[in-house]
């Protein structure tokens, strides 16, 4: 597995799979083309589909230069390795061809070349690949899971920095009215809620207006941190910010909790998928509110075994969670996905937390079952805006 840095990458929204993954893409192009004269880009699959809601065009023709680059949906093609492809072509000022590459974004901001090994990430930084290896590894060495990963991936810096732009995307959230971009002229809901949270001092108040809030900022393209994808960027941030004001959880603490959900996203993304466009919401919303548990559960003095059976429930009761975004964008059902979503990782935390953390069903197995659910499930439900709740609503 590679760090957990990658689970936590920081950028503009609202869609790391189709913004962000797409923009680093265009953006290793062209430094690898720097004379070039113009530029055509394909978007193929789930990009094609859902790229022009999810700013794909957008972000490419900014990235390679707006007046010398065409976008192309081409929503016929398909590729077997993954939804998110995309091709890049450079021409000299002779209208020759000087370059080609054919790229895939898979989720998170990552991306992958043609069959390339998708799960294995360029650095191998940890000695196990399965939460089972890694809890029996921490009993032998009687340590926690937060030892564990301040043993082999210790990024403590960055991590900082990752909570100062959650804290700013909350903030940023909460202080904004208006209306978000994009066709369905949604109302932003994050201030309202903050207001009510304010007369009535309540933990969920505080956690459904911060989720509301990122997801917000994500929405209208703030800069924000995937955790682990864009669309699912508010449920983390929901979980620690009512920790930190209402129970005044210190900074050290909360950057622990990051450590340890990271590491459940990391064995997600790993063995399972963190991608909308193929395995469905649930590798979005469902890893997050997995990885938010995790932390949670921490947070709550969790053991090992209850902070693996939070993150396992969480995950488990959003199986088959479909991805409809309604015209293609991330915002219904998304935005309010992320405050429920957060609601349930903090009750599967409590949950957990009332048990001695034993139980039948493994994180492992729920990350693999999660994987069949998402190959079993219609393309119309992976990111296309082909069926579901964006076919009910057409704009
Ligand atoms: S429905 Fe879920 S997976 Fe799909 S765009 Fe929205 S948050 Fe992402």
């Amino acid at each position: 597995m590679d760090s957990i840095k990658n689970i936590y990458k920081i950028g503009n929204g609202p869609s790391s799979s189709h913004t962000m993954g797409p923009q680093i893409a265009a953006q290793k192009f062209l430094d690898k083309n720097p004379n070039a004269s113009r530029f055509y880009v394909e978007l193929y699959g789930s990009l094609a589909l859902t790229g022009k809601g999810h700013l794909t065009d957008y972000i490419i023709k900014k990235t390679l230069g707006e007046n010398k680059t065409t976008v192309k949906f081409d929503i016929k093609t398909n590729y077997d390795y993954h939804p998110n492809g995309m091709k890049f072509f450079a021409y000299n000022d002779k209208n020759e061809k000087i370059d080609e590459w054919l790229v895939f974004s898979v989720g998170g901001g990552s991306l992958r070349e043609l069959n390339e090994e998708r799960s294995e990430g360029k650095a191998n930084l940890y000695p196990h690949k399965t939460m089972d290896e890694i809890l029996l590894f921490c009993e032998d060495e009687d340590i926690t899971l937060l030892d564990y990963v301040k043993r082999y991936d210790d990024c403590t810096y960055y991590l900082n920095i990752v909570l100062d732009v959650m804290l700013e995307a909350i903030e940023k959230g909460l202080a904004t009215s208006g209306t978000l971009p994009g066709s369905l002229r949604l109302a932003r809901k994050a201030k309202d809620f903050y207001n009510k949270y304010k007369k009535v001092e309540s933990f969920s108040n505080l956690m459904y207006a911060s989720a509301l809030a990122v997801a917000e900022e994500n929405a209208s393209g703030g800069l924000i941190v995937t955790s682990p994808t864009c669309g699912a960027c508010g449920v983390v941030p929901s979980v620690i910010y009512p920790q930190i004001i209402m129970n005044h959880v210190s900074r050290e603490k909360i950057i622990n909790g990051l450590m340890i959900a990271g590491l459940f996203g990391n064995i997600i993304k790993y063995n399972g998928s963190i991608s909308g466009a193929e395995v469905g919401c649930q590798g979005e919303i469902g890893s997050a509110s997995s990885m938010a548990a995790a932390l949670s559960a921490y947070l709550l003095g969790g053991n090992n075994r209850q902070i693996e059976y939070a993150a396992e429930i969480a995950l488990e009761h959003h199986l088959g969670l479909t991805c409809d975004p309604i015209d293609g964008l991330v915002q219904i059902p998304c935005i309010e996905r992320n405050a429920i979503a957060a609601s349930m990782a903090f009750d599967s935390a409590k949950y957990a937390c009332l048990t001695d953390g034993s139980h039948r069903i493994s994180f492992d197995y729920i990350v693999g079952v999660m994987k069949e659910t998402g190959k079993d499930l219609s393309d119309k439900y992976k990111e296309t805006s082909e069926g579901g709740l964006a076919k009910i609503i057409k704009c």
